[in-house]
C-alpha cells in the first residue's frame, strides 16, 4: 500500500527535486542555502509542521539551520530525529554546465544524490503516512543543515543537543552504490596541520646557513604516513601542501594538511598522540601540529538493531536491505558518538556524488520514502 501510493507520486517527486536542485546551495554561499530554506519552510507548513529558523552563529556565516516538528498520534513520549542537509559541494554557477535532467530513469544534477533527493524522501514519507490515514509512533523532528559538506561547524551543537532527547536517529544521506545499500558504520575524520619554519638562505651562496623547511616537511610527511593501519581502519593522507618562495631561496615556511581517519572511537587518543609527539628531524627546524579527529566514527553497534528493523520493514514492502560501512563521515557521526542509535544512508540510491556525473536513480525515492514512513509508523 505504501509503495504502491509513493509510486504514483514518483513524478511529483522527481518535480519537487527539480526545484530544489535548481536553488544552488553552495555551504560558503548562505543567500543561496537561504533560498533553499525558504522553499522547505512552506512545504512542511502546509503539512502541518511548526517551523523554526534557527540563524547560523560563526564567525561566518552559513545558511539557516531549519527545524520542522510533527507531533506524534499519542502523548507518548519520545521523539525520532531525522538529519539532513541543505547545502552542496557545488559552487554557484555549476547548473549552467551541469542541469538538472532527468533520463532513462536517472536524474541528473549537482546534489540531487548528495543530498537533495534526501529532503524530498522526507516531505514524500510524511504525506504517505497522511495518505494511510497513519500517524507517527514519536514526535518527529526534522532537521536540516547548512554546513554538513565543510564540518558542521555551525550545526553542530543543534544537532546533539537535539539528538540527546531522541530515541533514534534517521540520517538521509544517500546509500552506498546504485542500491543504495544503508550505511551502519562511519570512520571517523579529522585534520591534522603540520607547519614548518626553517631558515632561509640563498641556494648557492650560503645553503650552509639555511634550514630546509621544505626538506623537513617532505621527512614528516614520510613520518606520518607510517601512522596509517588498514587492518585497524585508520587512514592518514597528507592531501595539501605548500612551501617555499623560488627555486634558488632555501625555504623558510612549508605546511601541510593532512586528512586522518579511523574506524574506532578507542585508536583516536592513541592516533593523536602521535602527531603530536612528532619532532624536528634537521637541526634548526621548528614544527607546529594543530588539529585532530573532529568527527568520532559512527560505530556499528549504534546502528546494529535500527537496521535489523529497518530490513525487516523492507522486506515487508518487498525490498532487499543490506548494510554498508563507509570512510566518509557524516552528521551521524556526532549523534552516534553520543550513545543514540542512529541509522545512516537511508536517503536516495545513485552514484558520482561530488562530481559532474551525480544521479539518483529516480525508483529510490518511492522505495526510501516507503521505508522512512514505515520507519515513522513502528520506531
Ligand atoms: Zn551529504
Amino acid at each position: 500500500m505504501l509503495l504502491s501510493w509513493l509510486r504514483g507520486r514518483e513524478g511529483a517527486m522527481t518535480g519537487l527535486l527539480g526545484r530544489l536542485v535548481r536553488i544552488e546551495s553552495s555551504s560558503y554561499e548562505w543567500e543561496g542555502v537561504n533560498r533553499l530554506v525558504t522553499l522547505l519552510a512552506r512545504e512542511w507548513r502546509r503539512r502541518g509542521a511548526r517551523v523554526t529558523r534557527l540563524k547560523s552563529a560563526g564567525v561566518s556565516r552559513r545558511g539557516d539551520v531549519l527545524r520542522c516538528e510533527l507531533s506524534a498520534g499519542t502523548s507518548a513520549a519520545g521523539q525520532i530525529l531525522v538529519l539532513g542537509h541543505t547545502d552542496t559541494v557545488y559552487a554557484r554557477g555549476t547548473l549552467t554546465r551541469m542541469p538538472f535532467r532527468v533520463a532513462a530513469g536517472r536524474a541528473y544534477g549537482p546534489g540531487t544524490l548528495d543530498m537533495k533527493a534526501g529532503l524530498v524522501i522526507a516531505l514524500a514519507a510524511v504525506d504517505a503516512l497522511r495518505a494511510m490515514g497513519h500517524v507517527p509512533r514519536r514526535r518527529l523532528v526534522f532537521l536540516w543543515t547548512p554546513d554538513e559538506e565543510i564540518g558542521s561547524d555551525t550545526s553542530r551543537e543543534i544537532i546533539e543537543r537535539e539528538a540527546r532527547r531522541s530515541e533514534a536517529v534517521l540520517v538521509l544521506e544517500p546509500g552506498t552504490g546504485t542500491s543504495g545499500k544503508l550505511k551502519t558504520a562511519r570512520k571517523g575524520v579529522g585534520q591534522v596541520t603540520i607547519e614548518v619554519t626553517g631558515r632561509a638562505a640563498h641556494a648557492g651562496v650560503n645553503p650552509q646557513d639555511g634550514v630546509n623547511a621544505v626538506h623537513e616537511l617532505a621527512l614528516q610527511i614520510g613520518r606520518v604516513a607510517g601512522f596509517g593501519d588498514a587492518r585497524r581502519g585508520i587512514t592518514v593522507n597528507a592531501d595539501v601542501i605548500e612551501g617555499g618562495t623560488r627555486s634558488n631561496v632555501i625555504a623558510e615556511r612549508a605546511w601541510a594538511r593532512v586528512d586522518v581517519r579511523c574506524a574506532r572511537a578507542r585508536d583516536i587518543a592513541g592516533l593523536e598522540a602521535r602527531f603530536r609527539g612528532l619532532r624536528p628531524i634537521l637541526p634548526g627546524a621548528r614544527l607546529r601540529v594543530t588539529g585532530g579527529i573532529d568527527r568520532p566514527p559512527m560505530e556499528r553497534r549504534r546502528a546494529a538493531r535500527l537496521f535489523r528493523q529497518a530490513q525487516a520493514l523492507g522486506r515487508e514492502l518487498g525490498l532487499n536491505l543490506e548494510e554498508s560501512s563507509t570512510g566518509g563521515g557524516s552528521d551521524g557521526n556526532f549523534t552516534a558518538a553520543l550513545g543514540v542509535p542512529t541509522l545512516d544512508g537511508l536517503g536516495a540510491a545513485g552514484a558520482g556524488a561530488h562530481t559532474p556525473g551525480e544521479y539518483i536513480r529516480t525508483r529510490s525515492l518511492a522505495e526510501r520514502a516507503a521505508l522512512l514512513a514505515a520507519l515513522f509508523r513502528s520506531l
